[in-house]
């Protein structure tokens, strides 16, 4: 069976999964979009209204940055596989009715990370970039502070060679001026980093000078 055969078939069954208590809120689930055979993998932290409502990853104003993101540096969303920690979004509902996105439970994390687990394993990536702190926690090491480690390369990940994490774009968007600016540099320097990276790394960790 085909990379993309085995992925299209987990999905059909992470499409139905009601593992933890964020099945009962959510409109569907938001599983990973893009090339099954990547060389780069991107894992956010989970999926906001948005993504809820159109059932991809990354669609909304974050998802906007990160493509025009990958445009910058040469790369297409159809290249990458992009992804998330958790696969449905978290969120709170007030008594009046309103709904709020909240960060998740670690119980739904722990709940959860079989889907990404199942979606690194089938990719076998050269190059994983996290999209903020959750992932790094998760993916890196507990703890990961973005501020001292953003754009470092870890080499202990059981899911690829190298791994980074950076700024998620919806951070990016929440700073103003010139703090939007440095941010958002920051982001392109590290995503072109890990472009360079799998560009100049073979699926095993080697060095090679093939391109995409
Ligand atoms: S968040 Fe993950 S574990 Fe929880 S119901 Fe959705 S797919 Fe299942």
């Amino acid at each position: 069976m085909s990379v993309a055969e085995e992925m299209r078939k987990l999905k059909e069954r992470a499409m139905s999964c009601t593992d933890c208590d964020l099945h009962k809120t959510r409109t569907q689930v938001v599983f990973g979009e893009g090339n099954p055979e990547a060389k780069i993998v991107f894992v956010g932290e989970g999926p906001g209204e948005n993504e809820d409502r159109e059932g991809r990853p990354f669609v909304g104003r974050a998802g906007r940055l990160l493509n025009q993101v990958l445009e910058e540096i040469g790369l297409k969303r159809e290249e990458v596989w992009i992804t998330n920690v958790i696969k449905c979004r978290a969120c709170t509902i007030d008594k009046d009715g309103r709904v709020k996105n909240r960060p998740p439970r670690v119980g739904e994390v722990n709940a959860c990370k079989k889907w990404l687990d199942a979606e690194l394993k089938l990719i076998k990536p050269t190059v994983i970039v996290c999209l903020g702190n959750p992932a790094a926690n998760l993916l890196i090491h507990k703890g990961f502070k973005m501020l001292e480690e953003r754009g470092r390369w870890f080499e202990s990940s059981p899911y690829a060679p190298f791994i980074m994490a950076t700024l998620h774009p919806a951070f990016v968007l929440r700073q103003k001026g010139e703090a939007f600016e440095r941010a958002r540099a920051d982001l392109v320097n590290d995503l072109l980093e890990a472009k360079r990276k799998a560009e100049s790394t073979d699926k095993r960790g080697g060095s090679q000078l093939t391109l995409f």
